[in-house]
């Protein structure tokens, strides 16, 4: 596999870091997850734009621009001559002091990108995943910027997977500081209710270009969409739910806990016209 890294496409064995770089132990990096569809890299300027703001969120600066950093994009898909896969670009501070305000260390940039392998089989996509309500909850924005796709940021959504996982579960549904329904570990959520969607107000939490893309995509398809605080005893009152993110798309929920949503023709409306839209 080719890397690009630090301005140069290279070999991924040459494409190391520093196991005193300051992300590795702080958690002092940023990162995206971007979908390459037929050839054609979705929301590739908005992925970029997140990178940048992540990167100043945690004080420090990518050293490329957003128009830098998506021709390396290009240029790596090229090479790597891929039709549908995951690019991944991160970056992190780098190892010249391990003192927690890192003063001076060098800001790294590391792009991979590999094909797309589906992560749930055709039936789990098509019926719905199962999830649990963790106990892990997501982190407080008074603790760490939650508008940032920081590795730092990422600790509880691993704990969360992992504890699901053991329990049988697909995904683990996180709730806020507050006990409100907030995300999964790395998709957000909607809900389906009398013709609507409602979906938890994304100041708690990472505001999913996905997301973002869905709102548009719904409200273009006549649907209303509500932002606002979700209870967890409201789940039981929703007919579906489903997920977004850039793994995911647009993914159904089957089940949460115990409570169980029949398939929605809302929900494959969504699936229909986002897959369109990434093909588009
Ligand atoms: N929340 C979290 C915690 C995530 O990691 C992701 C994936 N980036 C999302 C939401 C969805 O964001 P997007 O739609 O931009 O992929």
């Amino acid at each position: 596999m080719s890397i690009w890294f630090n301005g140069e496409i290279v070999e991924d064995n040459l494409a190391t870091a520093s196991v005193l770089s300051h992300g590795l132990h702080y958690g002092t990096s940023v990162f995206e997850g971007i979908r390459l569809y037929q050839g054609k890299i979705f929301r590739l300027e908005e992925h970029s734009v997140r990178l940048k703001n992540s990167a100043e969120l945690l004080g420090f600066e990518i050293p490329y621009s957003v128009a830098e950093i998506n021709d390396a994009i290009e240029r790596l898909i090229q090479h790597q001559q891929l039709l549908d896969g995951y690019i991944r670009p991160v970056a992190w501070l780098g190892h010249e002091s391990l003192a927690l305000n890192a003063p001076g260390n060098k800001v790294h940039l590391a792009i991979a990108a590999w094909d797309w392998p589906e992560l749930f089989d055709a039936e789990k996509r098509h019926q719905g995943i199962t999830m649990t309500l963790s106990p892990v909850i997501r982190n407080h924005p008074k603790a760490v910027p939650v508008a940032a796709k920081a590795g730092g940021n990422y600790l509880n959504s691993c704990l969360a997977m992992q504890q699901a996982r053991k329990a049988g579960f697909d995904e683990a549904l996180l709730t806020d500081y507050e006990g409100y329904v907030a995300e999964a570990t790395g998709a957000n959520i909607f809900f389906v209710k009398n013709g609507a969607l409602i979906t938890p107000e994304p100041d708690r939490f990472l505001n999913g270009i996905t997301r973002q893309t869905v709102i548009e995509l719904a409200r273009t398809l006549g649907l209303d969409v509500i932002a606002r605080r979700i209870s967890v005893h409201e789940l039981a009152d929703f007919e579906h739910a489903f997920l977004t993110g850039t793994a995911y798309g647009v993914l159904p929920v089957s089940q949460i806990d115990n409570l169980n949503y029949q398939p929605s023709e809302i929900t494959a409306a969504v699936i229909k016209h986002y897959r369109n839209l990434c093909l588009a």
